[in-house]
């Protein structure tokens, strides 16, 4: 048995430290703080002279002069934060790439786009990339390869497209450099990635956690394929139970990561340890030479200490053209600095299965549900394959919850009534609301391959946006 599959089985077999960068990964914390200060210093200084966008919004929070901001300290106090509304409301200014593009615009370098998938409503942001940033996310994705075992020469599938958004292209971008023979099957059909998933048998596979879980929940072979050395998942908050699920349907160990479109790359990673066990979930390490990552108390602007719950805010240190500097992802996760991880290695992060979208959360009935605890739950009950939790205002007024349920196969379900009924009551003991629980078969209910969005709600009012938001 392999420590890999011996962790799986739930053993304690040591781990073999994998480094692919010693002196970085064996630094202490101050080394580590003090090269990302180096850079950063660098960042701000060329920002402030090129870059009109962050001027701008730098002078409104009274910086007149960068040179004042001499330390992380003073940079985490005084540099206001960036998010989505200030992108969107610089490309309707200057369309359709904004003042923040214009310096890269003029310069004549070529740059990759890449656009958000703008589902709440407020329009779709764009990003760009020059070449030599692309190497810096490059070089992060090496880590995320090196860490899982991954050898140059290794074959990887991609199963999710490659479209006019980041996620599918950044993957590729970093599969490739780092050497991997790769195979971009995001376009075909789930039969036919199963079928080249056995012609190639390939040392990993890269996508989103849902997926494979898709592809587990339709493959006639269990598990679906032999060989693997790692399936790379993320995309999208998942909870412990599902990635632990994930493993055992695939025999194969699941390897977590968190990034966005405006970072411009996956920057979190499971090291060797992978996604953790029941009681102690593992932890994504931020690839810290690059990327600044504050997990912050949004009340109070404060950094949470080691196990709270935080806001996540970005600065990209090797996005020196295209920059990204204090951005609210609207991410909220438990922090971690990197001790807690058996490593030892100094980068912190954030805890595996603590993500979730800080709006995202519903009020339902007056009590708040996260989206995690009802996929960790129902993920966590094996005859479940997929879900989608309906809400609507019933005729008193009152909000009416509805949770479809579809199972593997239904007809492996003795009692569907009391199957049904006990959902029902883990559910209400969970998260304190009582849903109707409706079974459905098979095939009906929609997936994403993507981002897993499973809460439809058609109240009447929509509480829960702004009770996220109190
Ligand atoms: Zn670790």
């Amino acid at each position: 048995m392999s420590a890999d599959e011996s962790r799986i089985a739930g053993g304690t077999r040591a781990v073999e430290q994998r480094l692919l960068n010693a002196e970085w990964e064996r630094a202490d914390v101050a080394t580590m703080r003090a090269l990302q200060w180096s850079k950063l210093k660098a960042l701000l200084e060329k920002t402030w002279s090129v870059n009109e966008f962050y001027r701008e919004h730098w002078r409104q929070a009274g910086i007149d002069d960068i040179a004042g901001i001499d330390s992380l300290e003073a940079f985490r106090a005084r540099v206001p934060t960036v998010e989505k509304k200030h992108f969107v409301a610089d490309q309707d200014s200057c369309p359709p790439f904004g003042k923040r593009l214009e310096y890269v615009r003029k310069s004549g370098k070529h740059f990759q786009v890449f656009m958000t998938s703008g589902t709440t409503g407020q329009g779709q942001e764009l990003h760009g990339e020059t070449p030599e940033e692309q190497d810096g996310t490059a070089a992060v994705y090496a880590f995320m390869h090196c860490w899982a075992g991954m050898v140059p020469g290794d074959h990887a599938l991609l199963t999710m497209s490659l479209t006019m958004m980041a996620g599918g292209r950044l993957e590729y971008l970093g599969a490739t450099r780092y050497g991997l023979t790769v195979s971009p099957i995001g376009n075909y059909d789930v039969q036919r990635k199963l079928e080249l998933l056995k012609r190639f048998k390939p040392a990993a596979i890269i996508g989103t956690t849902s997926y494979f879980g898709h592809m587990a929940a339709v493959s006639t072979d269990h598990p679906p394929a032999t060989g693997l050395k790692a399936l790379f998942g993320g995309g999208e908050g998942a909870g412990l139970a599902w990635y632990k699920r994930i493993e055992a349907e695939w025999r194969t160990p699941i390897y977590d990561r968190y990034g966005s479109t405006q970072s411009r790359n996956d920057h979190m990673f499971s090291c060797e340890h992978g996604v953790g066990e029941d009681g102690r979930p593992g932890m994504l390490h931020n690839i810290e030479p690059y990327v600044l990552a504050e997990v912050i108390d949004p009340e109070t602007g404060n950094h949470v200490k080691d196990g709270e719950h935080g806001e996540i805010v970005l600065t990209c240190l090797y996005h020196t053209d295209t920059p990204l500097i204090r951005c609210r992802m609207r991410d909220v996760a438990i922090y971690h600095e990197g001790r807690y991880c058996r490593c030892g290695r100094p980068f912190g992060g954030i805890e595996v299965g603590s993500v979730s979208r800080s709006d995202d959360m519903h009020r339902v009935k007056g009590v708040n549900i996260w989206p995690q605890a009802v996929d960790d739950l129902l993920f966590g009950i094996p005859e479940i394959d997929e879900y989608l939790v309906h809400l609507v205002t019933g005729a008193t007024g009152a909000d009416e919850g509805t949770v479809r349920v579809m199972p593997k196969e239904t007809a492996a379900i003795a009692d569907a009534g009391a199957f049904a009924e006990q959902v029902r009551e883990q559910l209400r003991r969970r998260v304190g609301v009582r849903f109707n629980i409706e079974l459905v078969p098979q095939g009906t209910l929609p997936r994403s391959e993507y981002k897993a969005r499973r809460w439809k709600d058609e109240r009447a009012y929509k509480a829960g946006t702004t009770a996220a938001k109190k």
